[in-house]
């Protein structure tokens, strides 16, 4: 059987005039009726960002790290890591715990937090059309190649020769070849990455955080934890856990109004 060989973005921000292209065609291709103007942060309404830190356009996305700590805490395989690269989640498995939120070390999972029964929300490296062999929509939309799409050996090929043919253009590192193991998202900067905010990350994976996250499990479900542990364990569904919450979190507001009378 053939290789399945790993894909990745490049996006070089020394090309990227901040059009929000991107943006746009990621909205459109997921069905989100958010304003592509007004996205510059990631949430439940916009699955690709854009900033600007001095006169320097930044894209905003899942990483789709090669060893993802999102994968590794969720307790329901909610998450899953794809040999050609996409981190996927299945919002019928997923039990509304937010670990995948708390574990993310780049702050990435956000959370449909005005629905009834929420889901976790995050770009999915348009995995659909990447099975049918096409770019991903932001790729494919973007109309000066600051992004692009391909095997992720042949991206990595590609960001090193843009920075030997123009050194003085590049800060001479390849964001994401390495950082934590490595992500599927590459970045070319002209200045440091520091400088943009991007976190200082070692070559390891994160085992470690993943371990940190799991400590922070009482913290995370001091809402009624007790109550939904048993929950999950009786019927892994998120419908109960968002129901259960809202029941506690009512509770509680009874009693602040009791104390206060
Ligand atoms: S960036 Fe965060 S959400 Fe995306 S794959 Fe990595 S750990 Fe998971
Ligand atoms: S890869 Fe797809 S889901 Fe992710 S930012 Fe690009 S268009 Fe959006
Ligand atoms: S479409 Fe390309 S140039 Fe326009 S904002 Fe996105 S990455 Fe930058």
């Amino acid at each position: 059987m053939a290789r399945v060989r790993p894909k990745a973005l490049l996006i070089d921000l020394t090309r990227c005039v901040g059009c929000r292209e991107c943006v746009s065609a990621c909205l459109i291709e997921h069905h989100l009726p958010t304003d592509p103007d007004s996205v510059d942060r990631l949430s439940a309404g916009a699955l690709t960002a854009l900033a600007e830190k001095d006169g320097i356009y930044v894209r905003q996305m899942c990483r789709h790290c090669l060893e993802p700590s999102c994968v590794s805490v969720c307790p329901v395989e909610a998450f899953q890591k794809t040999p050609a690269g996409p981190v996927v989640y299945d919002a019928s498995r997923c039990m509304g715990c937010r670990y995948c939120m708390q574990a993310c070390p780049f702050g990435v999972p956000t959370y449909e937090w005005d629905k009834a029964v929420p889901a976790v929300v995050k770009c999915d490296f348009c995995a659909e059309r990447q099975a049918r062999g096409e770019p991903t929509a932001c790729a494919e939309a973007c109309p000066f190649e600051a992004t692009t799409f391909g095997d992720r050996e042949e991206m990595i090929a590609e960001a090193h020769r843009r920075i030997a043919e123009s050194p003085d253009a590049y800060h001479p590192h390849v964001y994401g070849e390495r950082e934590l193991g490595g992500t599927s998202m590459l970045f070319l900067s002209p200045v440091p990455f520091e400088q943009l905010d991007f976190p200082a990350f070692g070559d390891q994976p994160l085992p470690e955080l993943t371990a940190r996250a799991l400590e922070k499990i009482p913290g995370i479900l001091s809402i009624g934890g007790a109550m939904l542990a048993g929950i999950w364990w009786i019927t892994h569904r998120r419908e109960e856990v968002a129901r259960a919450e809202a029941a506690e979190r009512s509770a509680l507001r009874q009693e602040k109004h009791d104390d206060h009378a």
